[in-house]
């Protein structure tokens, strides 16, 4: 059970998702390593605002785009996107048509049921990752990570891996697949070694990428490389940087910072 967190704390969301990974915790969906590195996302946040700054919108359109134009996208999930926004994820698979697979850098049978049972809960009517008859291995990746499902992650030219770790998206790229992924930390090895990098909460931009994902899903070919033209990965990570290096810097000088609270 959620504890009550007043309507009008300040902090309301923050509190309101941080008790959401310590439930999921509990109910072995999210790995206790899985809080920290929520923590670290947190803090990226803070200084974003904890709002969707319009160069995360146009990340989001050229994430959607990428996935819709790729031949068999996958989403991958872990624990703290199932606990998170299990309903919004399993929206977007809808909507893109791409599959849902489960893997987890701390892999246990224990948290692979968790995890199923939370997206079938959500409206999942298919997960890949958790039939043993179709498991593969990626040999680039040197933990239990490197089981993937010959349906979906082994044969994708596409894999949606938000909160991912440095060294599997790097391992992925090697592999030729492109990398779209969701991470608050603009300098992670992740945004810095993805295709498409998105710097926003989980929370916000999965919410986003659905309905960018109705509005475009009809585009024809053509009509998506079009739209895809008008952005670049590299400059939407360096609006980032620069988004949240100004809005630091203008609070430095801002004279009457101990009011701003
Ligand atoms: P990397 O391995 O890419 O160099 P890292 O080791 O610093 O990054 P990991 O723990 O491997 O970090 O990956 C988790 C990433 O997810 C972090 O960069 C963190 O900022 C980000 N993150 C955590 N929670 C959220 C969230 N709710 N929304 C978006 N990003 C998040
Ligand atoms: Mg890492």
């Amino acid at each position: 059970m959620v504890p009550e967190v007043p309507k009008d704390h300040p902090r309301y969301e923050s509190l309101i998702t941080r008790e959401k990974l310590i439930e999921g915790m509990h109910q072995k969906v999210v790995a206790e390593a899985g809080l920290i590195a929520h923590g670290r996302g947190e803090a990226f946040d803070y200084i974003l605002g904890e709002i969707t700054p319009p160069f995360a919108l146009r990340q989001e359109k050229l994430a959607v785009i990428t996935l819709l134009l790729a031949k068999s996208p996958v989403i991958s999930v872990n624990g703290n996107v199932a606990a998170l926004c299990p309903k919004e994820i399993v929206s977007l698979s809808e909507a893109l048509g791409a599959p849902l697979e489960i893997n987890l850098f701390y892999r246990t049978q224990e948290r692979e049921t968790a995890i199923e049972e939370a997206l079938v809960k959500a409206g999942a009517k298919s997960i890949l990752g958790t039939d043993p008859s179709y498991q593969n291995t990626i040999t680039e990746i040197s933990h239990l990570r490197r089981i993937v499902d010959t349906r979906g992650i082994a044969s994708s030219d596409c894999v949606f891996v938000p909160l991912e770790d440095g060294d599997r998206t790097i391992a992925l790229r090697k592999l030729k697949k492109e990398i779209v992924t969701v991470d608050l930390n603009p300098i992670s090895r992740t945004s810095l070694t993805s295709t498409v990098s998105i710097t926003n909460n989980i929370i916000r931009a999965v919410v986003e990428m659905v309905k960018f994902a109705n509005e475009f899903k009809d585009f024809n070919r053509s009509d998506l490389l079009e739209e895809k033209k008008r952005y670049n990965n590299k400059d939407l990570l360096q609006e980032a940087l620069q988004f949240m290096s100004s809005r630091l810097l203008k609070l430095a000088n801002e004279k009457n910072i101990f009011e701003i609270f």
